[in-house]
């Protein structure tokens, strides 16, 4: 059992945080928002993430968890602290270190006991060092730490099973013992672990989500390609993908790439790149493909429809994938922005984003189920893949639009079956 501390209770530290604590660790996870605090103190979740309410509530009542808005009483105890504040794009695409900041001020001003301070936070390549410069500075009590890196790599909608089954656990440090003690609490999940320097580390967590998104902007193109060519996305994609050295995943072509991660993390790794004098050309062709898989659903849609102007359109999905109710940066949202500029009047559902959406979306009615958002609908546009669109009851959602044109941003109908239903259909790279 160790004595852990996370800083920062959004979707990574809140199931860091409950992972940990569901290991037999004993936890305090801190977070400044107030409001959030209270909520995880009635075993009400902030987020919507499978599994995790359950094991939440579970630690707590074992008096493994407890949750925090004071520094002093987070800290008290660690031996671990955890950072798993946010990182969210600055103006020029740089990775914005202010809650980082603040974190390590506030850790350093209670600090009275020897800690490892753990970043899990994704963080431009040095910091770890700036985070041990600001800790130095801010020290109240003289005592010795040590910094590792240790990115995180769960996916929201399956965060708490990508957590306890990491493929690998990377951690890096100038300091050897330190990685190797926070090693140990990785001990349990039997994954490889690898540690490194900080810097190594921190570069392998934007070089993953980079080669990712890079992936998915590929294959989009490739989509593209097909649709002009008369070829299928879909089936190419399984057919590269049976090569051991492509393999499957990631290869789903659509709208593109969203959510809180990889837009962010492309947009600093670009940016980092270009002030130490490289070119990160690759990185830029990846953002500007995914872009434009936005816009190709607004054209196909004009060219069904003519000019969009008091068209209505319903939107299926507004998170940014399934699973959760993150809207962070989603395609979704950014269509409806580009419709919603060309006149379009929208109609949504979402299965679990709807508290979200009445807080992000202007002049959208949000409907009770899809068939509601389909009712006397133009076009209707599938924006996330939920299972629940997957078995549409597609006769009656015909009847209920006006016009029976779909435009499936997740290809997950076949156009054939969609045809001969009498829809007017569109996937994206399905150009037969
Ligand atoms: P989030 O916005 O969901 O949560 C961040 C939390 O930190 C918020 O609750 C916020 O109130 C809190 N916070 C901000 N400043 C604080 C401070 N000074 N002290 C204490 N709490 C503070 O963010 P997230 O999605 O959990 O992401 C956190 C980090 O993990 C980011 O760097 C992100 O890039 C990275 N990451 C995210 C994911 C993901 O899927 N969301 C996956 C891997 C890595």
């Amino acid at each position: 059992m160790k004595r852990i501390c996370v800083l920062g209770t959004g979707y990574v530290g809140l199931v860091t945080g409950t992972c940990f604590a569901d290991l037999g660790n004993q936890v305090v996870c801190v977070d400044i928002n107030e409001e959030k605090i209270a909520k995880l103190k009635q075993g009400i979740m902030p987020i919507y993430e499978p599994g995790l309410e359950e094991m939440v509530k579970r630690n707590a009542q074992a008096e493994r968890l407890k949750f925090t808005t004071s520094y002093p009483e987070g800290v008290a105890e660690a031996e671990f602290v955890f950072i798993a504040v946010d990182t969210p794009s600055g103006v020029e695409g740089e990775a914005d270190l202010r809650y980082v900041r603040a974190a390590a001020t506030s850790l350093a001003e209670v600090m009275d006991h020897p800690l490892i301070i753990v970043n899990k936070s994704t963080v431009p390549i040095g910091t770890g060092d700036y985070v041990a410069d600001v800790v130095r500075r801010h020290l109240n009590h003289q005592v010795p730490f040590s910094v590792v890196s240790n990115p995180e790599f769960l996916r929201e909608g399956s965060a708490v099973h990508d957590f306890l089954n990491p493929d690998r656990v990377v951690l890096g440090s100038e300091d050897r013992e330190a990685a190797e003690a926070v090693a140990q609490l990785y001990l349990p999940l039997r994954a490889p672990i690898i540690i490194t320097d900080l810097r190594t580390a921190e570069m392998i967590k934007y070089a993953s989500n980079a080669f990712l998104a890079t992936r998915i902007s590929f294959i989009n193109e490739i989509a593209t390609m097909c649709e002009a060519l008369g070829a299928d996305i879909k089936e190419v994609a399984i057919g590269m993908g049976y090569d051991k050295r492509i393999g499957h995943a990631y290869l789903d072509a659509g709208i593109g790439w969203g959510g809180s991660c990889f837009p962010k993390d492309v947009k600093a790794l670009e940016y980092m790149a270009s002030i130490h004098g490289c070119h990160p050309q690759l990185l830029r062709a990846v953002m500007d493909i995914n872009r434009d898989q936005r816009r190709h659903v607004v054209q196909k849609l004009r060219t069904l429809l003519g000019s969009l102007n008091e068209k209505v359109i319903a939107v299926l999905g507004l998170s940014f994938k399934p699973n959760t109710d993150d809207m962070r940066n989603s395609p979704a949202v950014e269509i409806i922005h580009l419709l919603q500029n060309e006149g379009a009047i929208i109609k949504a559902y979402d299965p679990v984003a709807m508290e979200n959406a009445r807080r992000i979306l202007d002049d959208v009615t949000l409907c009770g189920d899809a068939y509601q958002a389909a009712e006397g609908a133009d076009a209707l546009v599938i924006a996330t893949e939920w299972n629940e669109f997957k078995q549409l009851d597609l006769p009656h959602l015909k009847e209920v639009m006006r016009q029976p044109i779909v435009v499936d941003g997740r290809n997950i109908y076949e156009p054939e079956v969609m045809r001969k239903l009498g829809f007017t259909y569109r996937g994206m790279g399905r150009g037969y």
